[in-house]
């Protein structure tokens, strides 16, 4: 994965050479290459709004399992009598 971009050419035809003083320039418009930042602000507002649709499923199935390890039965005798009498 390169970092460097050309802001002005097709991301998919990118050729990415260096010059004679060593910049890194674009091989089709031969403008400079622009450094891509490892987190922009997109990337966090995108994993602010997943963590939003994700937080209650997660709490939801977390509480689920919960419930499903809980002891249900009743340990009082006479609890289990009404249980199955009614
Ligand atoms: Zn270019």
């Amino acid at each position: 994965m390169t970092r460097y971009y050309c802001p002005f050419c097709s991301i998919r035809y990118q050729i990415h050479k260096s010059s004679i003083d060593g910049v890194l320039i674009c091989g089709q418009c031969g403008d400079p290459l622009i450094k891509k930042p490892l987190i922009n602000f997109k990337k966090i507002i995108g994993f602010v709004a997943t963590l939003a649709f994700l937080t209650p499923l997660i709490i939801m199935i977390f509480f689920v399992v919960k419930d499903f390890d809980d002891d249900k039965t009743p340990n009082n005798p006479h609890s289990i009598v009404l249980l199955t009498f009614n």
